[in-house]
């Protein structure tokens, strides 16, 4: 006989993760996660650069991050285990007024919705942050304190563990191979495992999103881009260089980069970098974004970099790089959590909550996700995110 579940969920990253938490926490025990691989975190979530900000352009990303930071800090209170968060705080320095104006109006935003710790900075404040920039060209910036990292790896297995003790179950080493319907209404799955029968199943399947959904015969607009993380050898320091570095933003060029372990790591996004699956590192990545780096910072360009240490993974990219949450329209019973365009990380918190309150109530009951159904595209609502990193 096949398996039963009041919910499957196809993919066991920190977005998966986040709504088995969620929906056992709203009660409903018999939640069944489905992962291919042997392990978690061997999508996009063990990529990540975990990076936490509220520092965004739109209404629906700010309150994402709203729900999302303060729960990073209470994690350990609310699944037992420790989100490594750490509010070191994302620095935006930026060279030209649009920029800067965009900052203003950004920060206005996000105050009018609540976060009131968003404070404009100076060329000096900056500059003591920092001292070793090259800030001749800097007008400006932003910074919350908040803001900060987590460790991902962490926070899936945290909010899968105390999903397990409430009674979800874990499959690892199964594909989930077709999604079953009846008049475009949800019965189950099927898998590598065999059969499942389910009046509900999520798509969690991070940058494999499309394909998985496909299954359902449902159209989801989301692609693979890869992105690539430059790691540093450890330095000893350089004189000056805060012992609480924030996540540091130039906004000029959008390279950015944090603190790990006693080296830098470090991000760009190369525009020339193509949609597809392709997530191997290219070592021709370490000079273009070193140019970045010492054009920023002088002092490193003798920074030391073994390209076997440096890594890539893959985003999920949605037209208007927000993510696509609610109910799939041509199926009934199929959700989406798809489509986080780099932010799956920091918004795993409240996507796990919306999706939980929408299978469990049929509506949202703490951050309003209407924006965020898949429709917009169709209806002409796409948002647009300016400030993605
Ligand atoms: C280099 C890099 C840096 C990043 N930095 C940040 C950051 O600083 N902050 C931030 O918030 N976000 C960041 N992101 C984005 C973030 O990592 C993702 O948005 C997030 O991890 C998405 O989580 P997920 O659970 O949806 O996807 P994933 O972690 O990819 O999980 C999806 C899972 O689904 C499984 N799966 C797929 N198909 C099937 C199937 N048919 N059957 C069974 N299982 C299946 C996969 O094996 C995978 O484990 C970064 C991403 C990359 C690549």
């Amino acid at each position: 006989m096949a398996k039963t579940a009041d919910v499957v969920i196809i993919g066991a990253g920190i977005v998966g993760s986040s709504i088995a938490f969620h929906l056992t926490e709203a009660g409903v025990r018999n939640v069944l996660v489905i992962e291919r691989e042997t392990r978690q975190g061997l999508g996009s979530t063990g990529k990540s650069m975990g990076g936490v900000r509220a520092q965004f352009a739109t209404d629906v990303n700010i309150r994402m991050s709203i729900y999302s930071i303060p729960f990073f800090a209470r994690f350990e209170e609310a699944t037992g285990h420790p989100s490594g968060y750490k509010p070191r705080g994302y620095l935006f320095m930026a060279t030209n007024d649009s920029h800067m104006s965009y900052l203003r109006k950004n920060s206005a935003r996000q105050n009018a919705l609540g976060l009131k710790n968003v404070e404009l900075l100076s060329p000096e404040d900056i500059r003591r942050v920092m001292p070793q920039l090259r800030s001749d060209d800097i007008i400006g910036g932003s910074f919350c304190p908040t803001d900060g990292f987590v460790d991902p790896e962490s926070v899936m297995t945290g909010f899968m563990a105390r999903a397990i003790e409430r009674g979800a179950t874990l499959w690892r080493g199964t594909e989930v191979t077709g999604i079953s319907t009846s008049h475009a209404i949800v019965s189950g799955v099927r898998t590598t495992n065999g059969d499942v029968q389910a009046p509900i199943v999520v798509n969690a399947a991070g940058p494999w999103a499309a394909a998985v959904a496909r299954m359902a015969g449902a159209d989801l607009p989301v692609q693979p881009l890869r992105r690539m993380l430059v790691l540093t050898e450890p330095f000893s320091g350089l004189p000056g260089l805060p012992e609480r570095l924030p996540m540091i933003i130039d906004m000029s060029t959008g390279w950015h980069f944090r603190q790990e372990g006693l080296g830098l790591l470090m991000a760009w996004a190369d525009p020339d970098q193509q949609p597809g699956f392709r997530a191997d590192f290219d070592p021709a990545f370490v000079e273009k974004i070193l140019t970045h780096a010492a054009a920023r910072v002088p002092d490193f360009a003798n920074l030391a970099v073994n390209p076997r240490r440096c890594w890539a993974g893959l985003y999920e990219m949605s037209p208007d790089h927000h993510a696509i949450l609610g109910p799939a329209p041509e199926v009934r019973g199929l959700y989406f959590a798809n489509g986080f365009s780099g932010h799956g990380v920091m918004h795993s918190p409240a996507t796990g909550r919306i999706l939980a309150d929408l299978i469990v109530h049929g509506e949202t009951q703490v951050i309003d996700a209407q924006d965020l159904n898949v429709q917009r595209f169709a209806e002409g609502r796409a948002i647009e995110e300016t400030a993605i990193l």
